[in-house]
């Protein structure tokens, strides 16, 4: 026995025109197509829910309907046979007081369809920047030129006037048909947007912004280490629909120094003394980022041995805190060039051997 349309919908016959609204569009989303790639029996429930909602959203067809049966209402030539209907027939025998869109939109949920006229802020723009050793030491004035786009100062932005899309009614999607599949799809004259542009703006060709490019003071702070980013505020993209600029981020490349080498904000610098100086004690001269300093080393100071100067190093980006300076003895052994030299050594090695090898040795041993 043939369902009859309300059994269709899983409404009563005196359901009213509200319920049976919501319960065709619960069906709809249930059954459409484009949930149901491929399956066939959801396909002919989707047409078969249409056809009913077709007849008893219509208040005439209804009465018509439910006066004369089923049957008779399917086969007398009242009959909508979706088969072979195409969208716009379906729209038509929905009325107006009916939108696809409705189901369709939400079915769609809002993340596929970008409100078009909501404020964008416009994209950050990333600039890698090469800076000395002794700028981040000290930091220092830039002028870096940017590349980015500018709000078009002719149209405000907006390109050109903003109308709804005829094609979509502002829904953003189509809908198509074929071979009894319905199927949605954005559509290609808004491309989804649900908007297109009238009297586009000549300045801008309707994109409502210009490339422009512009030399931008940048003050580089003290600190700065490789890949520190500074932002310099509103010089990104432009934003759309009256959404903010973009910002700049600038990031330091920070060259390394011949003499001087950072680990975080301490910094190395390998001195040599000779072997005297490392036997006897010194005073010595020594370079820091913020000039010559003397130290005092001691007698016997050994090679590789590390001497800490306090705050000789490069102030801390956060914090401001200056790090500090390790130098680090390298010892310079003399060619002996003198035979009455190479006695007197030879004096003193007698006297200053040591047997640490051999304690090695044993200590080594397996
Ligand atoms: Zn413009
Ligand atoms: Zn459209």
């Amino acid at each position: 026995m043939p369902q009859d349309y309300y059994a269709i919908l899983g409404v009563s016959k005196t359901a009213t025109e509200d319920e049976i609204k919501k319960a065709y569009r619960k069906l709809a989303r249930k059954y459409h197509p484009d949930v149901n790639p491929g399956d066939k029996s959801a396909e002919d429930k989707f047409k078969e829910i249409s056809e009913a909602y077709g007849v008893l959203s219509d208040a005439e067809k209804r009465k018509q309907y439910d006066s004369l049966g089923h049957d008779a209402f399917k086969n007398g030539g009242h009959g909508y046979d979706f088969s072979g209907a195409n969208f716009e027939d379906i729209k038509n025998h929905f009325g107006g007081g009916f939108d696809m869109n409705d189901i369709f939109g939400n079915m769609f949920g809002g993340g596929r369809r970008s409100r078009s006229d909501a404020p964008v802020q416009g994209e950050d723009i990333n600039l890698t920047v090469q800076i000395p050793f002794k700028d981040a030491v000290f930091g220092n004035e830039y002028e870096i030129s940017v590349n980015h786009t500018e709000k078009c100062a002719s149209c405000n932005g907006k390109g050109g006037d903003r109308i709804t899309c005829p094609t979509c009614n502002g829904s953003g999607q189509s809908m198509s048909q074929k071979g009894g599949m319905f199927s949605i799809s954005t559509c290609s004259t808004c491309k989804g947007h649900g908007q297109i542009s009238k009297n586009v703006c000549s300045a801008c060709k309707g994109s409502g912004y210009k490339n422009i490019q512009e030399k931008i003071k940048v003050r580089i702070p003290k600190g700065v280490d490789k890949n520190s980013k500074i932002r310099v505020a509103g010089k990104g993209n432009a934003g759309r629909n009256g959404g903010p600029q973009g910002d700049l981020y600038i990031i330091t490349n920070v060259q390394d120094h011949d003499v001087f080498e950072r680990k975080g904000n301490n910094i190395y610098v390998n001195v040599e003394v000779d072997m005297f100086e490392a036997a006897l004690g010194a005073k010595i001269n020594v370079p820091t980022p913020y000039g010559t300093i003397s130290m005092n080393i001691p007698a016997g100071t050994q090679p590789g041995q590390t001497f800490r100067v306090k705050n000789k190093g490069i102030p801390s980006l956060k914090s401001g805190v200056t790090g500090d300076l390790y130098v680090v003895i390298k010892v310079r052994v003399p060619q002996i060039a003198v035979e009455g030299d190479r006695k007197s050594l030879t004096d003193m090695q007698h006297r200053y051997s040591d047997d640490a090898r051999q304690r090695l040795i044993d200590k080594a041993r397996l």
